[in-house]
């Protein structure tokens, strides 16, 4: 049994999807007007270690992402410019080529970070017709207003509205910024936005030109995908209070149906304990990292040490510790696949336990610290053989997603290895001078020595 955070009703629920074993999934993508920042990746990280859960608990999952390529505005609450329209000013390109280029860029990190592909991809700008539809429902169900600056949702119409909203809440969203010069209640938001002297990302409409405002994407696209309702939807937390519960809002009031059963949103990444801005400079993307020499998955294995619904505090000492864990990981992994022979076995009931422990934790809620520890008891077990081991590493990995299959013997070049050599005559010489010198050139190459009782160690400097 699987439970999950549910936002809608503030408690852990038993995951039931509406078809037998089949899950219909829908996350919020990116806005594709820059490179996805490493909060935006963990909140992608987490989305893809429930979808692992799922699978690995024997669902089918039908997984949407969206790519929002138009209407996503500077402030959540309908004002200031389009982010893309912002860009393409800058990068002196058009919006769909700035758009293109940071979806491709986008797509490459997944890959690098070993999320799975969603089953399907569907873009804001490809889906315009779709969106003047569900306006002009909303229109005749008479949730609608027209002011200068484009058709609105009239929040007072809908009785359920603010259905994500925790009880005491002060400050109502819309009310911190400027209001929009028209709208009725700070809460309500642009479903359609006119054109004004915009020229570009700009289409016919039966209320004039203009764009789609943010939050009516998200419900097209989910629901043409998946259908009302469909079991989850995800994303980070910011989109609590402003964006989901804004496509709530329209699927409810255009169709009567909650638009998903389960809401699940993660926490965010701080940077040595500050909220990422450009004003503090402290905003990385992946090739930050991997140009200071991490691996990309060192990430990912910094992300799964800490519960997606806790902050995490991104600083560059604790992705290297990550980096060195994950590395000692390989290593062991290394060691336990160099000494098995036999890659078909059965469970022993003692790993079975391992198993169902394992399971007990990542269906608790994606308890997935938790599990990495428990991944770390089993390798230093004495009692389950290195046949049991592996096996259940490479288990265990459907849901952390490391790459551990990937493991390979290490092949030592025979350069590395006279070098060693020379570096332990010195060292019984007690010349640690020329030793270290050694051990430098070592690196250079792409290795490093550990010495041990048993002797020195080699072992390769993580591949980027
Ligand atoms: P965006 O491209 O701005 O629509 O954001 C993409 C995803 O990243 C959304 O699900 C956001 O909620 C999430 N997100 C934004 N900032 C952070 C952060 N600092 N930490 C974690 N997730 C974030
Ligand atoms: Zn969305």
């Amino acid at each position: 049994m699987i439970k999950l955070f549910n936002t809608l009703t503030r408690k852990k629920e038993k995951f039931v999807p509406l078809k037998d074993k089949f899950v219909r999934m829908y996350t919020c993508g990116p806005t594709c007007y820059w490179f996805a920042h490493i909060g935006n990746l963990r909140t992608y990280i987490f989305e893809d270690i429930l979808k692992r859960v799922l699978i690995y608990n024997g669902y089918k999952v039908k997984h949407v992402m969206n790519i929002t390529d138009v209407g996503h505005l500077v402030s959540d609450e309908d004002a200031g410019e389009d982010k893309i329209i912002l860009a393409s000013q800058k990068e002196k390109r058009s919006p769909l080529v700035v758009a293109r280029f940071y979806e491709k860029a986008f797509k490459k990190d997944l890959k690098r970070l070993n999320i799975l592909d969603p089953n399907v991809w569907i873009r804001a700008t490809e889906t315009i017709k779709d969106q003047i539809e569900l306006i002009k429902i909303l229109e005749k169900k008479g949730f609608t207003y027209i002011i200068e600056d484009g058709v609105y949702f009239d929040t007072s119409k809908l009785k359920s509205y603010g259905r994500l909203w925790p009880k005491k809440m002060e400050i109502l969203p819309g009310a911190r910024v400027e209001m929009v010069l028209g709208k009725k209640n700070p809460t309500d938001f642009a479903l359609w936005k006119f054109a004004k002297e915009r020229k570009e990302l700009v289409w016919n409409s039966p209320w004039g030109k203009g764009f789609p405002g943010w939050h009516t994407e998200c419900v097209v696209m989910s629901v043409k995908e998946l259908g009302i309702p469909f079991d989850i939807h995800c994303g980070g937390i910011d989109h609590v209070l402003i964006h989901h519960t804004n496509e709530i809002a329209q699927a409810e009031a255009a169709f009567s149906k909650i638009l998903a059963r389960y809401w699940l949103h993660g926490e965010f990444l701080l940077v040595e304990g500050k909220k990422m801005a450009k004003s503090l400079g402290n905003i990385y993307i992946l090739d930050d990292l991997i140009k200071k020499g991490f691996n990309p998955l060192s990430y990912r294995y910094l992300c799964l040490g800490t519960h997606y619904r806790s902050k995490l505090n991104f600083t560059f000492e604790a992705l290297k510790s990550a980096q060195n864990a994950l590395e000692n990981l390989y290593e062991k992994v290394r060691e336990i696949k160099s000494k098995i022979k036999n890659k078909k076995l059965k469970l022993k009931i003692e790993t079975r336990n391992y198993q169902k422990e394992f399971l007990n934790f990542v269906n608790d809620d994606l308890n997935v610290p938790k599990a990495l520890a428990l991944m770390w008891r089993l390798i230093g077990d004495n009692k389950i053989d290195d046949h049991q081991k592996y096996f259940l590493l490479l288990d265990f990995d459907k849901i952390f997603g490391l790459r551990l299959e990937k493991v390979k013997k290490l092949r030592i070049p025979k350069e590395i290895e006279k070098l060693v050599k020379i570096r332990q005559e010195y060292r019984k010489k007690g010349d640690f001078k020329r030793a270290d010198e050694i051990r430098e050139k070592i690196k250079g190459m792409g290795y490093w020595i550990e010495d041990t009782k048993e002797g020195p160690k080699i072992k390769k400097v993580f591949n980027v």
